[in-house]
């Protein structure tokens, strides 16, 4: 550094500053190879029925294993590849590979895909989604989109656009992390979702949360009255399940019942998870 200049030096260099660049650089240089290359897979995390432990379905979560970093978290390079655009092309893949391997499971089984904020409002998602269906032969109403609140805040008029086109293709539709985006009341009536995932954020701890009890029990008697499914995200005790009040209309997806599974693990699931299965139906129906 330069003496004498002060702050107010333009070309005053943090070398901290420059391996953070420079690491972000290489990061988003790999993260294009790994999509170039096919290198991502996806985990399939569980959600059932608690009503009678029956499987609903799974939802896809991206991974990416790098041979230097080893497993980057998907909140992280999720995140750089909306800033970068790669989103497009990772969000495509994501969803062609998601149906092409739900093809083979059981047919009462569905499939939910996150797709975010970029990719809804950039791409072109209602193709994207018509070719996986297309190119896999997946039964449409066997596929879910999962949006978060935020894309329907900016431009209402085109995301209730490109909602009714995902409609009218016979998918489901989902809003994930609900209650965390800038909830309003009236995206469930204004848009055509089928379905709300409770973040975690509510269902941690829960029992011990008064306030959060009131507004997750509220949310899940509104959600029945307007005819759209709830599913709780993160559960991990059976206490927070209890603070739920044990509705059998629920679906559940968290820890609890299990963590989400590689490609190679689902078809063992239905046998692995019996037992829970079974105990979590049996503490709803004697809760009745
Ligand atoms: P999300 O869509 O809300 O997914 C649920 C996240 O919560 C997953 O994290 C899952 O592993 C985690 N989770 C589930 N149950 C529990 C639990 O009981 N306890 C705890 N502590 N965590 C639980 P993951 O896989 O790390 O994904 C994080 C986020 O990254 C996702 O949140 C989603 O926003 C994004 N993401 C993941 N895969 C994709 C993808 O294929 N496309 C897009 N656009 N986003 C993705
Ligand atoms: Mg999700
Ligand atoms: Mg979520
Ligand atoms: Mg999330």
């Amino acid at each position: 550094r330069a003496k004498g200049q002060g702050r107010n030096q333009v070309c005053d260099f943090d070398p901290k500053l420059g391996m953070m660049m420079q690491e972000r650089r290489m990061l988003e240089a790999d993260l294009a190879l790994a999509i170039e290359d096919d290198l991502l897979t996806l985990n399939y995390q569980p959600q059932v029925r608690l009503g009678d432990g029956s499987i609903a379905g799974f939802e896809a979560l991206v991974r990416w294993h790098d041979d230097r970093r080893g497993a980057v978290a998907p909140a992280e390079f999720v995140q750089i590849a909306e800033e970068t655009g790669l989103i497009l092309k990772m969000g495509e893949w994501v969803l062609e590979t998601a149906c092409r391997e739900a093809v083979n499971w059981p047919n009462d089984r569905r499939v939910a895909v996150n797709v975010s904020p970029a990719q809804f409002k950039q791409g072109n998602l209602v193709y994207s989604v018509q070719r996986a269906l297309t190119n896999s032969g997946l039964d449409p109403a066997r596929l879910e989109i999962e949006i978060t609140e935020g894309v329907l805040i900016d431009d209402e008029a085109r995301a209730l656009k490109v909602l009714r086109g995902l409609k009218d293709l016979g998918v489901g539709l989902a809003i994930d992390d609900f209650g965390t985006g800038y909830s309003s009341l009236s995206y469930l009536r204004a848009f055509p979702f089928d379905k709300i995932k409770i973040d975690r954020s509510f269902i941690t701890g829960l029992q011990n949360d008064q306030e959060a009890q009131i507004i997750v029990r509220a949310t899940i008697a509104l959600a029945r009255d307007l005819n759209i499914a709830v599913v709780v995200e993160g559960v991990e005790e059976f206490d927070e399940l209890g603070a739920l009040g044990y509705q059998p209309d629920l679906v559940l997806q968290g820890y609890l019942l299990s963590r989400p599974l590689t490609r190679g693990l689902i078809s063992g699931f239905d046998e692995a998870s019996k037992a829970i299965r079974a105990e979590m139906a049996t503490l709803v129906a004697s809760a009745r």
